[in-house]
């Protein structure tokens, strides 16, 4: 049997991959991909955490103030920052700006969670935390 998420042969019975869509995955995407994924999800009310996805795991990250810097968010897609098109409401996907120019690895993980393309890692960041509101 083969994992859902990475496509390896499984070793050993599997682990159910709720909420990501298939039926087996393996042990290391067990811990890497679907539990921080519903990390994520249950905390997705509170907004105080951002997703990064790199193209073979999710990692919750939060800003070391109220609101991430620039130099945060640059060190997440590890260069220039654009923002990508919207994967959730109220989150801004924050993506490399010269990801394809760098020659940045596909991402695939972000295809397979939600059905998009990018190359490097892409980073779901709440609006609420992304930038101090003007005064
Ligand atoms: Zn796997």
């Amino acid at each position: 049997m083969k994992c859902c998420i990475c496509g390896k042969e499984i070793e050993g019975h599997g682990n159910n991959p709720f909420p990501i869509a298939g039926k087996t995955c393996c042990d290391e995407c067990n811990v890497k991909v679907v539990l921080p994924y519903r990390i994520f999800l249950s905390r997705i009310r509170a907004k105080d955490a951002a997703l990064m996805i790199t193209p073979t795991e999710l990692k919750l990250i939060k800003p070391s103030g109220k609101y991430f810097s620039l130099k945060e968010l640059q060190k997440a897609v590890d260069g220039y920052i654009e923002i990508g098109s919207e994967i959730l409401p109220d989150f801004l996907t924050v993506v490399n700006e010269e990801g394809l120019l760098i020659g940045l690895k596909r991402n695939r993980l972000a295809s397979i969670l939600f059905d998009k393309e990018y190359v490097g890692n892409a980073l779901l960041v709440p609006r609420k935390i992304f930038e101090k509101p003007e005064e």
